[in-house]
C-alpha cells in the first residue's frame, strides 16, 4: 500500500518521499488508517517494524487538518529513553519539514540551560512533546505545564517503559490529561501488566498484531561457548582478526561495561562506552562519534538495544546472552538494517548455556557455535549442566521446633 491511498496532506506525502519511504510497512498499514478514523490503538510491534512513522504520520495529517490550539500542547509521546525520544523527534522533524507543526522534545540528563528552554517551550505550547517519563513529570510538579487539551497521547515502547518502573510516573501524567482524547500505545511484547494498563487508559482500541518477528534472515548469528574468564581475550582476538567497520558490544551490567572498555583502550582500540552513569552530552557525543566514524566500536548495555537508528552496523555482539528471546533480537536488530548484512556473535558462558538453548528454540534453529581461537583453553560443553542441589532439603522450622537440630541430618 502507498502512502498516498491512506494519506491527503501534499506537504506530508513530499516529505515522506524525500525519506524514501516508498510503501507502507505492515504496521503502517495497519495503523494509519485506524487512527485517522479517531481510535484508540494497542498494537504489538517491535522496533524496526516503522512502528513510529505509523503512529507520527497520522497524528501530523490530523494536526494539520483540523484545528487545534497553537499556544498549547495538542500531542503528547512517551518514550523509555532519550535516544527513543531524541530519535522520534529527528523522524518527527523530517516528516513535518515542510509544514507548521511544532515540536518539542523533554528529557533528562541535559544542563540547566535547556531545562529553561524546555519550561519556556511548555509555558509556550508545542503541537507535539516528546518526553520521558520522568523529565515531564518533574516540570509538570513545577505547575505550568497545561495538557488540558491534549488530544493525542502516545506511549511508545510501553513494555519497556513499565520494565523500567514508569508504571506511577505515566498514570501521573495521564491523571492531567483529559478524558476525551486519542490514546495509542505501541508494545513489543504483551505482559499481563501491559493488559492491564492498556484496559485502563485505552477507549475501546483496535488491536493491531503482528506476528512475534525474528531476526532478519541476513544476520548471520553465531556463538561461542567458552568459559566467563575467557571472554575478554575472545574479544580481544575477535577484533585482532578484523577489527570491525561499526560494532557494538553489548555487557550486561554497567561496571563490565565500564572494565572492558578500560581493557580494549589499553590495548589500544578505539571504543567508547554506552550506559546511563554518561550524561546527555556525553551520550550524544559518542552517538555522533560512533556515526561519523571517528570511533567503530561502543560497548553499551541495553542502553542501545532498541529503536536506535544507526546505519551500517556490521557487527553486533552479545559480551553476555541477552536476558531473553525479545532482548536478543533487539540487540542483534541493529545490524542488518535495511536489508544489509550483518554479524550477531553471542559469548556463552557456562551458566548460560540453559537460556542461550531456550533462544534458540525461540528462533527454531541452533546458532552455529565457532571454535574457539588457536592457543585458548576449551570451553565448556554446550550442554545444560545438572544444577548441583548444593541444599538438598530446607531447614525444617517446624521440626526443629520440635527438637530437631538445624544441622542434623533428615531422613525423610
Ligand atoms: P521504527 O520501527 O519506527 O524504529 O523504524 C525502523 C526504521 O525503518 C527507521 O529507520 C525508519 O526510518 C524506517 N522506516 C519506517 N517506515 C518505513 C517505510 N515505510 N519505508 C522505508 N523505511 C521505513
Amino acid at each position: 500500500m502507498t502512502f498516498e491511498e491512506i494519506l491527503t496532506n501534499d506537504d506530508l506525502l513530499d516529505a515522506i518521499y524525500d525519506m524514501h519511504y516508498d510503501k507502507c510497512t505492515p504496521i503502517q498499514e495497519k495503523a494509519i488508517p485506524e487512527a485517522l478514523k479517531g481510535k484508540d490503538i494497542m498494537a504489538m510491534a517491535q522496533t524496526g517494524t516503522g512502528k513510529t512513522a505509523a503512529y507520527l504520520l497520522p497524528v501530523i495529517e490530523m494536526l494539520i487538518n483540523d484545528d487545534y490550539p497553537q499556544d498549547r500542547v495538542n500531542c503528547v509521546i512517551m518514550a523509555p529513553t532519550r535516544e527513543l525520544a531524541q530519535q522520534i523527534d529527528r523522524l518527527l522533524e523530517g516528516f513535518s519539514y515542510y509544514l507548521p507543526i511544532t515540536s518539542l522534545p523533554i528529557y533528562g540528563g541535559t544542563d540547566g540551560k535547556t531545562y529553561v528552554q524546555q519550561r519556556k517551550g511548555l509555558k509556550n505550547g508545542a503541537d507535539i512533546v516528546i518526553a520521558t517519563p520522568g523529565r515531564l513529570l518533574s516540570h509538570i510538579n513545577m505547575g505550568y505545564v497545561d495538557l488540558s487539551k491534549v488530544s493525542f497521547f502516545i506511549l511508545d515502547e510501553a513494555d519497556r517503559m513499565l520494565d523500567m518502573g514508569f508504571l506511577d510516573d505515566i498514570m501521573n501524567i495521564i491523571g492531567k490529561l483529559p478524558i476525551k482524547r486519542q490514546t495509542m500505545m505501541f508494545s513489543a511484547t504483551m505482559p499481563d501488566n501491559i493488559k492491564k494498563l492498556a484496559n485502563k487508559i485505552l477507549n475501546k482500541p483496535s488491536l493491531i498484531q503482528l506476528a512475534v518477528s525474528k531476526p532478519a534472515e541476513k544476520i548471520n548469528q553465531l556463538a561461542y561457548v567458552c568459559f566467563e574468564r575467557q571472554k575478554a581475550s575472545l574479544l580481544k582476538s575477535i577484533f585482532e582478526k578484523e577489527t570491525p567497520l561499526k560494532a557494538i558490544v553489548f555487557a550486561s551490567s554497567k561496571l563490565k561495561v565500564k572494565e572492558l572498555s578500560k581493557t580494549l583502550r589499553n590495548k589500544k582500540y578505539q571504543v567508547e562506552e554506552m550506559h546511563s552513569d554518561l550524561n546527555q552530552n556525553e551520550r550524544d557525543n559518542v552517538m555522533l562519534d560512533f556515526k561519523s566514524g571517528r570511533i567503530n566500536v561502543i560497548i553499551a548495555t541495553d542502553i542501545l538495544s532498541r529503536g536506535i537508528d544507526i546505519d551500517n552496523i556490521e557487527t553486533v555482539i552479545n559480551y553476555d546472552v541477552p536476558r531473553d528471546q525479545e532482548e536478543y533480537v533487539h540487540r542483534i536488530g541493529r545490524t542488518a538494517r535495511a536489508d544489509k548484512e550483518g554479524t550477531g556473535i553471542t559469548f556463552v558462558n557456562e551458566k548460560e548455556i540453559r537460556k542461550f538453548k531456550s533462544i534458540e528454540k525461540f528462533l527454531g534453529k541452533e546458532i552455529i557455535k565457532c571454535n574457539l581461537p588457536d592457543g585458548m583453553e576449551p570451553g565448556p560443553e554446550y550442554e545444560v549442566s545438572e544444577k548441583k542441589n548444593k541444599n538438598p532439603r530446607k531447614f525444617n522450622k517446624k521440626r526443629y521446633n520440635s527438637g530437631v537440630k538445624k544441622n542434623q541430618k533428615l531422613n525423610p
